[in-house]
C-alpha cells in the first residue's frame, strides 16, 4: 500500500509536488478555491480571447527547473526573446510621459526620436543597476533597506528612479513604498538574478502557451483526488500520523502533509507549531493585490504608443503610487488588436461597464523580517511528517515555487534528474 500524502494548496508549487509524487504515493490535494492554479490564471474573455492575466514572462536561463518541468509535460517554447518588450511611463497629473521600446521586432518605434530620451534614461538605469549589484556584492548594502541604499546611487533620481523601480514593482508584485522598505540586498540580488548580464536580460521571453495548459497537465495524474472548495480547520501531528481536520469536524489521517499554501496560512492551520515554525513562517506577511481586466482606454496614451506595460503614476508630497497596466495584445496568442488591459493596483477611474474580470491575488511581502528566513525555511521540512513549499522559498517567482516543490518531492523519494 503506498503511503498517503496530503497537499494543501493547488498553486504551481502544490501541483508540482502532486505531479512528481503521484507515482509513488496516494496523493490527495486540498484547494480552498473553486479552481486550481492559485496565482496563475488564464481568462476566457467575452470576445473569445484566452489571456494570461498573471504569469506570462519566463526565462529559460533563470527558470531552469520550471523549463525542465515544461519539457517533462511535453510543452515546447518557441518564442523570440524580448518580443513586445516596450513600456510607457506616464504622470497622471502632468501627463508627462516616456515611451521605451527595446523591441527588435518594432524597429521603427525603437528608432523613433520620442524613444531616445527614454533609451538614454534606461542606459542610466542599467548603469546604476550594475553599480548597485557591484556594491551589493561587496557587502555595502548589508543591513540597509532600499531607501537607504539609494543614497549610494545618486544617478537614480526623478524620472530615472521611477524607470528603475517600476519594473521591480512588477517583478515583486510590491508597491513603491513597500519596495523602499525592502532589504537592499534582496532587491539587488533579484536584479542580478534576473537581468545581471546581457545574456540574462535578453533571455526573457513571453510565455509560449496559456498557463492553464501546464496547470491541467500537472493536475492530470491526481485529478480523481483533488478536493476543491476545501475548508480545512486544522492540521495536527500525532504518533507519526498527520491529521487533517475539516471545518465540518471530519478528519482524514495521512502519513505526510505538504503545505503548498501561503506561509501565514500554514502557520494558522498547524496545531501546536514548533518555535522554529512560529519564527520562520510567522515572519511572512501577505498583501491582497487587485487585478482588474477591462477595456477602458481613457487613461492611456494613444494606442500606437502602447507597450507591453504602462505605468500610470501619481506623485504627491514625495509619495509615488503607480498602477501597472498590461496591454495583453502583446502577449503571445492574443490578437494584436485586442483592447483588453489588466490593471494591477488600480489608481485610475475605470468605467464599470468596461470591466470584465477582477480578482485579488495574495502575494508575499519581502521585508527585513521575511527575507531573513529564506535560507532557513528548508530546515522545517521532514519534521514530524510535515513539509513546506511555495514561491516564498525564493524570490516569489514560478521558478522559486517549482524549485521548492521539487526539493520537497526529492526528499520524499521522487525522481527528478
Ligand atoms: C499579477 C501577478 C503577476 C505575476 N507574474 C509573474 C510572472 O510573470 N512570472 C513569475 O514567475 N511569477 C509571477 N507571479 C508570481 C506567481 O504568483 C508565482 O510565481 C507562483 O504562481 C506562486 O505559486 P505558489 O504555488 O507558491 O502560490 P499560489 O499560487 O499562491 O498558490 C497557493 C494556493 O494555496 C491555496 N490555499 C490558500 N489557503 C489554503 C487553505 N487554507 N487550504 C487549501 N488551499 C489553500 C490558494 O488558494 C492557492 O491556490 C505573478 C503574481 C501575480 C499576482
Amino acid at each position: 500500500m503506498p503511503q498517503k500524502i496530503a497537499i494543501i494548496g493547488g498553486g504551481v508549487a502544490g501541483l508540482t509536488t502532486g505531479y512528481l509524487l503521484s507515482d509513488s504515493y496516494d496523493v490527495t490535494l486540498f484547494e480552498k478555491d473553486n479552481r486550481l492554479g492559485g496565482n496563475v490564471y488564464t481568462l476566457d474573455t467575452k470576445t473569445g480571447e484566452a489571456i494570461d492575466i498573471t504569469v506570462f514572462f519566463y526565462s529559460p536561463m533563470q527558470y531552469p527547473n520550471f523549463f525542465k518541468l515544461l519539457l517533462k509535460l511535453g510543452i515546447k517554447s518557441t518564442t523570440r526573446p524580448m518580443e513586445g518588450c516596450s513600456q510607457s511611463f506616464q504622470n497622471l497629473k502632468t501627463k508627462q510621459a516616456y515611451y521605451l521600446n527595446c523591441d527588435p521586432m518594432r524597429i521603427t518605434s525603437t528608432l523613433h526620436p520620442r524613444n531616445f530620451r527614454a533609451l538614454f534614461y534606461q542606459g542610466i538605469v542599467f548603469w546604476n543597476y550594475y553599480k548597485g549589484m557591484r556594491m551589493n556584492n561587496e557587502g555595502k548594502f548589508h543591513g540597509l533597506i532600499l531607501k537607504e541604499a539609494l543614497r549610494f546611487l545618486p544617478g537614480l533620481k526623478g524620472d530615472v528612479l521611477k524607470m528603475a523601480i517600476f519594473p521591480i514593482c512588477i517583478m515583486t508584485s510590491m508597491l513603491w513604498d513597500e519596495l523602499m522598505e525592502a532589504p537592499a540586498e534582496f532587491v539587488f540580488n533579484k536584479i542580478e538574478k534576473q537581468c545581471g548580464s546581457i545574456k540574462k536580460f535578453v533571455s526573457w521571453r513571453l510565455y509560449p502557451c496559456k498557463t492553464r495548459t501546464y496547470v491541467e497537465k500537472l493536475a492530470a495524474p491526481i485529478r480523481e483526488k483533488i478536493i476543491l472548495n476545501a475548508n480545512i480547520k486544522s492540521v495536527s501531528r500525532f504518533n507519526g500520523d498527520v491529521i487533517v481536520k475539516m471545518a465540518d469536524e471530519k478528519e482524514q489521517t495521512f502519513d505526510k502533509v505538504i503545505f503548498a499554501c501561503p506561509a501565514d496560512t500554514a502557520l494558522k492551520l498547524l496545531e501546536q507549531p514548533t518555535d522554529e515554525e512560529k519564527r520562520l513562517l510567522g515572519a511572512w506577511k501577505y498583501k491582497d493585490g487587485l487585478v482588474i481586466v477591462h477595456t477602458d482606454k481613457s487613461s492611456y496614451p494613444s494606442e500606437n504608443l502602447w507597450g507591453l506595460y504602462s505605468y500610470l503614476y501619481t506623485e504627491e508630497d514625495g509619495k509615488i503610487n503607480t498602477s501597472i497596466n498590461a496591454h495583453y495584445r502583446f502577449q503571445k496568442g492574443v490578437p494584436r488588436n485586442s483592447n483588453y488591459i489588466g490593471t494591477q493596483h488600480p489608481n485610475i477611474d475605470i468605467d464599470k461597464n468596461s470591466i470584465e474580470f477582477q480578482k485579488v491575488f495574495r502575494t508575499p511581502i519581502y521585508d527585513i523580517n521575511s527575507t531573513e528566513t529564506i535560507k532557513a525555511l528548508p530546515s522545517l521540512n521532514a519534521q514530524m511528517g510535515t513539509y513546506f513549499c511555495g514561491s516564498y522559498f525564493g524570490y516569489g517567482l514560478h521558478e522559486d515555487a517549482v524549485t521548492s516543490a521539487i526539493n520537497v518531492s526529492k526528499m520524499l523519494g521522487a525522481d527528478w534528474d
